[in-house]
């Protein structure tokens, strides 16, 4: 039976990042994944596939709307071409996971084709995709299994008509009128790829706002300027049937009056959220415990009920995003080798990437209020950077939050082109701890959709904010 320092059950983000970490800190490394492919839904399913027809959608968006502005003009009629756009996708898709293999080689690490599950706290099934079993023994596992996509009890998803993002991802055709139920991340991202494609495109959700959990200007900001791109929301509207009759598909909600609401599409993407994935695990084997909703019980070194055995990612509690799931990977492996890492969860930062983009790090107003935290605003709009004019992207502002008394920086939200990487200086920032008036202080490139950062940061030191 082949000895391993540790084996990591899936090849997410989480996975395989702990795996390299590992192999890079000296340890005998097995990753065990049930798909061919290695990436889990980051790679196959989630980031990198929306991002790729986000940004194909987002250039025939401007080649229609935006291009004659610029004074570039396109005889004839501009098509999309749907096959070739969703085969672009996937050969990103396969590159980017075939660069993963190559990782995976490079460090040594022995990769398993098949399902993971625990014989006990130390032996590792794996019923491998050839047919064949084989038995691990692992000193120490890491679950990195991750997660799937949640629904609500009454709709079935028959995966043709009724969808998840994974289907959403490769449709054959381009929806007449896709109903989106759910006005959280994954749903606008990809209502937008299609409102883009031509499709009429009408958002339901629960809540009386989009987003929920980012700050509330954000969430405000992003449904106005999504709505003068034509996307229709019914907010506060609880979903209760969805019916298909042939290709079309019928949404019947409750608004917040209680009144009965009817919307008909051909496609509905269902995106209430996702549910944590211990599916065939095995847990009882090993005698490891979850918590009430799902996710597998840990401590905050990331280490289950038994002690030689983690969990990170979609998995466990915290913010369903890749680079989460990254750091807890590298946190678990460094751990194993008697280093002590440490996550600020507060400063793992939030993006959509819908156009403008949306990025957030840190607490935002809500929460500063309800902890009852003293503080003050600088807000600064993009439409007042020469950048922003230049590029006509002009919607969007920068928002920093800083302590009342200390100035140092609580809170940054953003909304506007290229946020999600200028995010970065905010984490940065925060992880030093600095004040408005630090990031004020500093130069930032002209023309650049930065200086919206320190115009915010001058606003919220002194109120004094230069061009506007
Ligand atoms: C449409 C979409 C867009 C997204 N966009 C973003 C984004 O832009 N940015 C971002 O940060 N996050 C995004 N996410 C979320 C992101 O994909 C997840 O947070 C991330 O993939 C979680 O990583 P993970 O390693 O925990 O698990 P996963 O990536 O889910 O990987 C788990 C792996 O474990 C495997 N597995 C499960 N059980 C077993 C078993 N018993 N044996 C063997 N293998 C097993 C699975 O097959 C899978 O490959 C998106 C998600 C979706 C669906």
């Amino acid at each position: 039976m082949t000895q391993y320092d540790v084996a990591i059950i899936g090849s997410g983000p989480g996975g395989y990042v702990a795996a390299i970490r590992c192999a890079q800190l000296g340890m005998k490394t097995a990753i065990i994944e049930k798909y061919s492919t290695l990436g889990g839904t980051c790679l196959n399913v989630g980031c990198i596939p929306s991002k790729a027809l986000l940004d194909s959608s987002h250039h025939y968006e401007d080649a229609v709307k935006h291009f004659s502005d610029h004074g570039i003009e396109i005889p004839g009629e501009i098509k999309v071409n749907l096959e070739k756009m969703i085969g672009r996708k996937q050969t990103v898709v396969d590159q980017t996971c075939a660069g993963v293999k190559f990782l995976m080689d490079k460090n040594k690490i022995e990769v398993y084709e098949g399902v993971g599950s625990f014989k006990d706290a130390t032996h590792l099934n794996i019923a491998k995709n050839d047919g064949s079993t084989e038995t691990i023994e692992a000193k120490n596992t890491i679950i990195a299994t991750g997660s799937k996509p949640s629904s609500l009890p009454f709709i079935n998803i028959d995966k043709k008509r009724v969808i998840t993002s994974t289907e959403a991802l490769k449709l054959k055709e381009i929806p007449k009128h896709l109903i989106v139920i759910g006005g959280g991340v994954i749903g606008l991202e990809l209502g937008q790829v299609y409102k883009r494609l031509g499709a009429d495109v009408t958002v339901v959700e629960f809540m009386d706002r989009i987003v929920p959990g980012m700050d509330g200007a954000l969430s405000k900001e992003l449904l106005k300027v999504l709505k003068k791109q034509k996307v229709k929301f019914n907010l506060s509207h609880k979903v209760k049937s969805v019916t298909t009759n042939g290709d079309e598909v019928v949404v019947v909600a409750d608004d917040k009056k209680g009144q009965e609401v009817t919307f008909k599409g051909d496609y509905c993407l269902v995106s209430v959220g996702r549910r944590p994935y211990t599916d065939g695990l095995n847990l009882e084997a090993a005698g490891i415990t979850m918590e009430k909703n799902g996710t597998i019980a840990v401590n905050d070194h990331l280490q289950t009920n038994v002690a030689n055995v983690y969990a990170i990612g979609d998995v466990v509690r915290g913010a369903m995003l890749a680079h989460k799931a990254e750091e807890e990977g590298t946190m678990v492996a460094e751990i194993l080798a008697g280093q002590k890492p440490h996550i600020d969860y507060n400063l793992i930062p939030g993006v959509v990437y819908t156009w403008p983009e949306v990025a957030a790090v840190g607490k935002t107003e809500e929460e500063l209020k309800e902890a009852g935290i003293e503080y003050k605003t600088g807000q600064f709009p993009m439409r007042a950077l020469g950048r922003a004019r230049a590029s006509m992207d002009i919607d969007g502002f920068v928002k920093i939050l800083a302590d009342k008394t200390t100035d140092e920086v609580l809170g940054v939200h953003m909304i506007g082109a290229r946020v999600a990487d200028l995010i970065a200086e905010a984490v940065t920032a925060m992880e030093f701890r600095a004040s408005a008036e630090d990031i004020s202080r500093m130069s930032h490139a002209h023309p650049t959709y930065a200086e919206a950062v320190k115009e915010a940061a001058l606003a919220a030191t002194a109120d004094r904010a230069l061009h506007i």
